[in-house]
């Protein structure tokens, strides 16, 4: 019999993640290759089968880059099919405004709806869609499936994603959502698996990568994350300012005559560890640095994170686990150690050399506050849940 296959596809801002599972039965999802389209200035296919071996690496057209990059990825994948049938593509959608809380089929009149939320994260939902629109014109027939980044955090309050702005503001969507709840959802699902008693800690995830938040879980659900309105708040990011003053911005606009668009684009990509380093947004480049401009921006990157997860677990009032996770969660330790060693007021202590060997528990024994590495998987939430609205 044919195996029955599910597609999942993460887009972000510089390259398209993909991972492809087979139905093993109804329940069980079992991976056969993952891979990444890098959509940079020459972009680039690599795929891996899921045991590692390489399957693909090569460089694809540089004209009109992201459309027909991510139209040769499909045409890859299909033809690594072999005897397989692709029931569904899931994606990552940034994200789902108030309307969208669950996975949904991606209907014509569903995918313009969720265009309408364009304006919520300008940069943002237009990648999420592209490979949406690309399979739509490729293989009309293939059903499709949206996971909405914003969902995991319909769990949070009204007096914590409430702004004090004029009410009226409120009806119209200005309040927090919150993203990266595809990663916060897969997190909360391991903590689970490895143990029952984790899920009843008081939680912060750390998800550190080009982009980051915290967020805060108690009894696995989200109670409140650092991102807000739109993705530039909270921790400072790779190019992303976090928090900021809105004074400041008012201070741009009015003063300094900054037009709207160059805002967007100083907030959104010349801000973070670039702006402040002056040298990049990566934070494997920094590490490497001995600019001490470089020292300067991975400081307060520290800072940031942990003055966040004060307010976090304040939030919950009290913490007793701590995540990291995402690129630098996960790889760097040096970064671990300096948002840990702020934290030791709330009873956080490392293990320096669980830390420096990327163990999966690295806290101290007498840690007041478990501290772990776990690696987050996006695809393969995707995954599960377009398999879920598939048999529905
Ligand atoms: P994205 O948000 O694009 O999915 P990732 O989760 O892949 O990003 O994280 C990218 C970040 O992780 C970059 O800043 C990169 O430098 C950092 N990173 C990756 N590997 C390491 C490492 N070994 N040490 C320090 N930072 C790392």
């Amino acid at each position: 019999m044919m195996r029955q296959s599910i597609l999942a596809l993460n887009a972000g801002s510089s390259s398209i993640k993909f991972a492809l599972y087979d139905l093993a039965s109804p329940q069980v999802l079992q991976l056969v290759s993952r891979g990444t389209l890098d959509l940079g200035d020459v972009p680039t296919l690599r795929a891996t089968a899921a045991d590692g071996t390489a399957l693909c690496e090569r460089q694809l057209t540089a004209d009109k880059p992201r459309d027909t990059a991510i139209g040769e990825m499909l045409n890859w994948v299909r033809g690594e099919l072999g005897a397989r049938k692709l029931i569904c593509a899931g994606h990552r959608i940034v994200h789902g405004g108030s309307a969208f809380i669950e996975p949904v089929r991606l209907t014509p009149a569903i995918i313009e709806a969720i265009d309408r939320l364009t304006p919520l994260a300008p940069l943002h939902q237009p990648r999420s869609l592209a490979p949406v629109r690309a399979i739509a014109a490729l293989q009309p027939d293939l059903p499709q499936v949206g996971c909405f980044d914003t969902a995991f955090h319909r769990t949070i309050e009204p007096l914590v994603r409430r702004f004090a702005l004029p009410r009226e503001y409120e009806g119209e969507g200005l309040r927090r959502y919150g993203f990266h709840g595809l990663s916060y959802e897969y997190i909360a699902g391991r903590l689970g698996e490895i143990s029952p008693s984790l899920v009843a800690k008081r939680t912060i995830i750390a998800h550190l990568g080009n982009g980051a938040s915290l967020c805060a879980l108690r009894g696995g659900k989200s109670v409140d994350t650092t991102m807000g309105f739109s993705a530039l708040d909270g921790l400072v990011m790779g190019t992303r300012c976090g928090a900021i003053d809105p004074g400041v911005l008012l201070y741009l606009l009015l003063e300094r005559g900054v037009a709207a668009g160059e805002l967007q684009t100083m907030l959104y990509e010349r801000s973070g560890l670039l702006g402040v380093s002056g040298i990049s947004g990566d934070m494997r480049t920094l590490e490497a640095s001995d600019d001490p401009h470089a020292d300067e921006a991975m400081e307060l990157f520290a800072f940031r994170a942990a003055r966040e997860a004060a307010a976090l677990a304040n939030t919950m009032g009290g913490l007793e686990c701590l995540v990291f996770t995402a690129g630098i969660g996960e790889r760097s330790s040096s970064i671990r150690k300096a948002i840990c060693g702020k934290l030791t007021w709330l009873g956080v202590a490392l293990d320096q050399h669980a830390n420096d060997a990327h163990a999966e528990i690295i806290s101290r024994p007498d840690s007041k506050v478990e501290i772990r590495v776990v690696a987050t998987d996006e695809e393969k939430i995707v995954a599960r849940h377009s398999r879920v609205a598939m048999q529905a």
